[in-house]
């Protein structure tokens, strides 16, 4: 296998996730049956649930099980469609995951008014816009945390205080999906009506999600789920529990929980000797959305004159895996909207490389991957046709 560098794309499994899977394999009980094996399910999720309620800084009964960041996404935005009509107008910015983005233009399809937000070539959006857009009007806003693609953390406090002002009635929402498992949350402190998070950020399984709403017995009424039937998750999102993912997820918090500060910082200063290193050893380079707060596993790097995918077929020969923001559809390689938006420029946006770091890293590997960039990058840069 790789040196694995893309952990804002997916992270392994952690240790005690696994170890919490391999024990519950024989539990294979459906916890709504009222039997013994049904109950010792449901006792399990249970206890799953009060480790991430407590590593999440919420209720217990705030939280709701979904399949993926996407589905909580969705769940939130969709809602939209069942609004009166005069709060169907949503606010969102234009760096968001598409999970958001095209949630967002399909509700323009349907009806509802999207508005969005710029960015600075920090990745921080324009406040002055947000304030200019809200009124009595705003439905809903929805504002990432921290950005899958440069990391930049979004000043939640802020963005709220001035939707409190202008909106008092909106809902906030924010997709944490990049924020968690990244840096300490505590989501019942932050100023917001919901969150998203997914699992398999945070070294639990693909297939288990989350969706945060604060005072959910009192907001429901608000939203309407997106999958009917059972009972599940108090009726709000219907279907039999994925239970192994559940337990999983459970473990993950807890063993986080406890590990997380020193892990912020050791991954921080992981990021951070990257950055000198590349800094001081290739010129032309841009780290995007290094001014502002990132979390801190998280390196988005422009090497100028070479297309990015060329990058990251050099290094996965070289054993290790990274990735670009490019988007692969329909056969033509788009730029990341993400780059875009903060520099406005296609080339600049095509030739970058997003480094993300996680529990696995090390420096050693760091200063290895440092000697082959700086091999690779002249490399390609010779045979580039932009290169001077
Ligand atoms: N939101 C953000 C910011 C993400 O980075 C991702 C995944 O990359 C998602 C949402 C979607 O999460 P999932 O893969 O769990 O659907």
């Amino acid at each position: 296998m790789n040196v694995y560098l893309d952990n804002n794309a997916t992270t392994p499994l952690h240790p005690e996730a696994k170890k919490a899977i391999v024990e519950f394999l024989d539990y294979f009980g459906n916890p709504s049956s009222m039997h013994l094996d049904g109950r010792l399910v449901k006792e399990k999720i249970l206890w799953a649930k009060e480790q991430i309620a407590d590593f999440l800084g919420v209720a217990i009964e705030d939280i709701i099980f979904t399949s993926c960041g996407s589905e909580s996404n969705n769940t939130i935005l969709k809602s939209m469609l069942f609004w009166p009509k005069e709060k169907q107008n949503l606010i969102t910015t234009s760096i968001e995951h598409p999970a958001i983005l095209e949630t967002a233009r399909f509700l323009e399809k349907n009806g509802i008014n999207v508005k969005y937000i710029d960015v600075n070539q920090d990745g921080i959006i324009n406040l002055s816009q947000l304030e200019n857009l809200l009124n009595k009007n705003t439905g809903l806003v929805s504002i990432m945390y921290a950005n899958n693609e440069i990391g930049t953390i979004q000043p939640l406090e802020k963005i709220a205080q001035i939707i409190r002002e202008k909106s008092p009635d909106a809902f906030f929402h924010t997709d944490a999906v990049q924020a968690a498992g990244k840096i300490k949350l505590n989501l019942s402190n932050l100023p917001i009506d919901s969150a998203s998070i997914s699992g398999h950020k945070l070294y639990a399984p693909k297939g288990i999600g989350i969706l945060y709403i604060k005072d959910f017995d009192k907001k429901r009424k608000l939203l309407t789920p997106l999958i009917h039937g059972g009972h599940q998750e108090k009726g709000f999102r219907a279907g039999t529990e994925n239970t192994l993912g559940i337990i999983a997820l459970g473990a993950a918090c807890k063993a986080l929980k406890s590990e997380l500060d020193l892990e912020i910082e050791r991954i921080r200063k992981i990021r951070d000797y990257f950055e000198t290193k590349v800094s001081e050893n290739i010129k032309d380079i841009i780290i995007n959305g290094k001014d502002s707060n990132r979390v801190p596993g998280t390196s988005n790097i422009t090497f100028k004159y070479i297309e990015g995918e060329s990058i990251l077929l050099k290094l996965d020969l070289q054993g290790f895996s990274v990735s670009t923001g490019s988007a692969c559809s329909t056969g033509s390689l788009e730029p990341s909207h993400v780059l875009m938006a903060l520099h406005k420029n296609p080339e600049i946006a095509h030739g970058s490389i997003r480094f993300s770091f996680g529990r696995e890293n090390s420096l050693e590997q760091v200063d290895r991957l440092v000697e082959v960039l700086i091999k690779e990058i002249d490399i390609l840069r010779k045979i580039s046709p932009l290169s001077k």
